[in-house]
């Protein structure tokens, strides 16, 4: 970036100073004229001269309404002994109506012909005439516009045409280098959206337009007939630079969430001008007018230093640099004002030295006002990436707690639903697991699909084993006969405890020979167990069962089973009994 700002300002500068230095100049055959001159004005109402007009030496004298004319003989005598080719020029930025002759011929503008056809189509007016050998030509005419702020003079067409193309180069170096500020004024401010470059871009822009009044040249090509537009533009530019300049000091030291000095002032003051503006066009004249913001400048100097040093006071860090920016404007203003004021021939063109000064400031103020914006964005972007990062730390720390809970839920609810499958005392399957692995079994099936075959056991006597030995003994008994079928539990056969001393084996897909021998395993298991609690005694089992033919089947399958049982305990116990078909 920083290698950006310099090539940039390297271009700027080159742009700048190559343009003034490439000279092509026509060659310079002027030789001093040696002449003595005599001016005379008047004013009157009509162009027409009626003879009891009042003539003085000093125009500054007269007092003119901008309706009336001013008329002008200027005598000038030439001590050369040969005929001199010479122009007459008049410098007038703002020429409504101007006839000039030198006793032979005539020119007009304006009056009785369009404002575009005058004789020479340069800026300023130029008259071609010849200065007879040894004698006097008197330059006669009259002039009528809004401002009268005239010069005239007279040089050999080479000196004029040379003179013409030093300012001619002068004016594009500075029109080129003001509009490549403008373009990149406008560019910063489409990449930043930051308000500042559009105040530069406009100040730049009104400043070029304001030089060179270019809109007047380009009404004046457009409407020839109506010249007050290049008054109107030169208004505008003038207005529109005078609040642009407002527009980039508030901008410039404008601090988020702060107001800054004297911002409210400065904002009425812009909204009122353009109105106080036409409001003294339309009563005072448009002359008052075109002064207007002219005279302001100088309040408006005195106002920039004040919010200035005050904004530096509360602590802006752009305003001491924003002051140093306007230095090289402010230096060559001052050039300007003491050559103007004294007179002064320099050897330097004062015009050439201001619009340096106006560009350096431009620059720097573009310059500073990236620079400042740069790091503001740094420290912006910054600040983001940090709370990113926090936001992206707290959002990985929240996950992991989720995570820890989910695991934590996850493990609370295995062990919940285990709770609730299981038996507590035995840790078997309890009667609700027994109904849902028969209930599972027949799952989308209908009578015919499947079997499964159903046992219920009944331990024998186990009354007389608690009243014998205590309730903690019959439970440990009860325990020992859970380990026993708990052994048998597979994905395809559940042991549960039914309930009390009865527990129930559900056995899916097998058939009535190999469901009969695991059930003998289960009894002898139970017979064989070692219980020295006791006393050495064995326990006994009654084992009723069937095969359940289908879903409809269930409710009678556990009935027939049931009675299985029941017989079982009435062949005298300890023995496996099917339940028979009827049943
Ligand atoms: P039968 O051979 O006719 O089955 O005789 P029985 O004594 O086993 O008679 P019954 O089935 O009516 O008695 C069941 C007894 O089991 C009654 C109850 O005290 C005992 N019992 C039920 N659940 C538990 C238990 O969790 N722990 C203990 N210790 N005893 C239990
Ligand atoms: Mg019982
Ligand atoms: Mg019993």
């Amino acid at each position: 970036m920083v290698r950006l700002k310099l090539f940039l300002t390297f271009m700027l500068y080159s742009v700048f100073v190559f343009s003034v230095n490439s000279n092509v100049l026509f060659i310079d055959t002027n030789e001093e004229l040696a002449l003595t001159e005599h001016a005379q004005f008047a004013i009157s109402n009509t162009s027409v001269l009626t003879g009891r007009e009042n003539w003085v030496d000093d125009p500054s004298s007269l007092d003119r309404k901008p309706t009336q004319y001013l008329h002008f003989k200027i005598e000038v005598k030439s001590k050369s002994s040969r005929p001199t080719p010479v122009w007459f020029n008049i410098t007038f930025p703002a020429i409504k109506h101007l006839q000039v002759s030198d006793g032979r011929q005539v020119w007009n503008t304006g009056d009785a012909l369009p404002f575009s056809t005058r004789e020479i189509n340069l800026p300023n007016y130029h008259f071609p005439s010849i200065l007879p050998a040894n004698d006097s030509v008197t330059f006669t005419g009259h002039m009528r516009g809004e401002i009268l702020r005239y010069n005239f003079s007279l040089a050999t067409p080479e000196k004029v045409i040379n003179d013409y193309v030093d300012t001619l180069q002068r004016d594009m170096a500075f029109f080129g280098a003001m509009a490549i500020l403008t373009a990149l004024s406008f560019l910063v401010f489409f990449a930043t959206r930051k308000i500042a470059f559009l105040s530069f871009a406009v100040f730049i822009f009104a400043t070029t337009f304001w030089f060179f009044r270019v809109f007047g040249y380009a009404f004046e090509i457009l409407w020839p007939q109506t010249p007050e537009l290049n008054d109107i533009s030169y208004a505008v530019s003038i207005y529109a630079l005078l609040l642009s300049a407002f527009g980039v000091i508030v901008t410039v030291l404008k601090r988020p969430g702060r107001q800054i000095y004297g911002e409210k002032f400065i904002k009425w003051f812009c909204y009122l001008l353009p109105l106080i503006g036409i409001a003294v066009w339309q009563t005072l004249g448009l002359d008052l007018a075109l002064r207007l913001p002219v005279l302001l400048f100088f309040p408006y100097l005195i106002i920039s230093v004040v919010v200035i040093i005050v904004e530096h006071k509360r602590g802006s860090d752009i305003a001491k640099r924003f002051a140093i920016a306007m230095l090289p404007i402010a230096v060559s203003s001052l050039f300007l004002v003491i050559i103007a004021l004294n007179n002064t021939l320099s050897t330097w063109d004062p015009v050439a030295t201001f619009m340096a000064g106006i560009l350096l400031t431009c620059v720097f103020m573009i310059v500073i006002t990236s620079n400042y914006l740069i790091r503001r964005l740094q420290k912006e972007r910054d600040a983001e990436k940090e709370v990113a990062l926090m936001k992206s730390e707290q959002t990985s720390l929240l996950e992991s707690l989720v995570k820890e809970r989910t695991l934590e839920l996850e493990q609370s609810n295995r062990m919940l639903a285990e709770l609730a499958s299981k038996d507590a005392l035995t840790n078997l399957p309890n009667r609700r697991s027994v109904d849902l692995f028969v209930d599972a079994s027949f799952e989308g099936l209908v009578d015919g699909d499947r079997n499964i075959a159903i046992a219920l056991i009944d331990l024998d006597h186990f009354k007389t084993i608690n009243d014998n030995f205590g309730h903690d003994v019959g439970d440990i008994v009860l325990k020992k006969v859970a380990n026993t079928l708990a052994a048998f539990n597979s994905e395809n056969i559940l042991a549960g405890r039914f309930g009390g001393e009865e527990f129930a084996i559900i056995a899916r897909d097998m058939d009535d020979n190999t469901f009969y021998n695991m059930l003998d395993k289960v009894h002898d298991g139970i017979n064989g167990l070692s219980l020295t609690e006791l006393g050495g005694t064995t326990v006994g089992a009654s084992i009723g069962y069937t095969v359940c033919s289908g879903p409809t089947d269930v409710v009678d399958a556990f009935r027939r089973a049931d009675k299985a049982l029941y017989t079982a305990k009435n062949k005298g116990r300890n023995c496996i009994v099917r339940a028979k078909k009827e049943e």
